[in-house]
């Protein structure tokens, strides 16, 4: 990995060289170079789902006090908070909490949401709840770098993503160790440090984000880890890990 560090120009990382290189390596390697690259001026997203626990324990290994971004949309399950507390006191995690501006029950009246169990319009209610929030956290923290947890057999939406890309929209690298990681990897990573799932996982939740049924429902055998999100409508991202070089409008993400 030394040959590909000495890569880097003016501040520029050189990814058509890092992107190859890392097709070959596992993510703790990948996680120990940004390190090295960028210490503490990364900063990791953590939903604090079904399987949030791994990529918080590479990533506190390789940068012990490196600041973990989650982002409270105002209508998580009450198990995500308890898997959070469990994995930040574990971890000695160093979490910073963006929490949406928005009161959640005045949200939905203002929206028009009747129903609290079902979004009607999920792209406005992510932007309002989800991106904002997340937009103010790197802007104020303004981080290098950042460490997610995507894998590219989640959704043909990150099938194309590479480990190492620059986000205009963030000012900062994302970094994706995981791409490559299946179901296997990741459950063998769990057991040999004995992690904990989140405790809706063993409910049949296999991805896990806001609790509204339209948002996060359990699987069925046979079904694919993500087809839990927002079931039954064409929407798979949130617009958080949308292609990081994607030019919308971020008040609409
Ligand atoms: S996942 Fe659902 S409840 Fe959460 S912010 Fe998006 S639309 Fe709103």
């Amino acid at each position: 990995m030394a040959a590909v560090t000495e890569n880097i120009a003016s501040g520029q990382l050189d990814l058509d060289l890092l992107n190859p290189a890392f097709e070959a390596s596992g993510p703790e390697k990948i996680v120990g170079w940004a390190a090295g690259q960028f210490g503490e001026d990364a900063v990791m997203w953590s939903s604090f789902g079904a399987e949030s626990a791994l990529l918080l324990h590479m990533a506190t290994r390789a940068i012990p006090n490196i600041r973990v971004i989650m982002v409270d949309t105002g209508y998580l399950f009450p198990e995500t908070w308890r898997h959070m507390e469990q994995l930040r006191q574990r971890l000695n995690l160093n979490v910073w909490v963006y929490r949406t501006q928005n009161d959640p029950i005045a949200y939905l009246h203002h929206a028009g949401e009747e129903n609290p169990t079902f979004r009607k319009d999920r792209d406005s209610c992510c932007a309002a709840n989800k991106n904002e929030p997340m937009n103010r956290a790197m802007k104020e923290l303004a981080p290098k770098a950042w460490l997610r947890g995507i894998r590219r057999d989640q959704a043909d939406t990150r099938k194309a993503a590479k480990f190492v890309e620059w986000s205009k929209r963030y000012d900062a690298y994302a970094i994706s160790p995981l791409l490559n990681w299946g179901s296997r990897e990741i459950y063998a990573y769990m057991k040999k440090h004995d992690l904990p799932f989140h405790p809706l996982y063993e409910k049949g939740y296999a991805s896990i984000g806001c609790n509204p049924l339209s948002c996060t429902r359990p699987i069925t055998a046979g079904e694919d880890a993500r087809a839990g999100r927002w079931a039954g409508s064409d929407k798979v991202e949130c617009g958080l890990n949308l292609p990081v070089d994607n030019s919308l409008d971020s008040s609409r993400l």
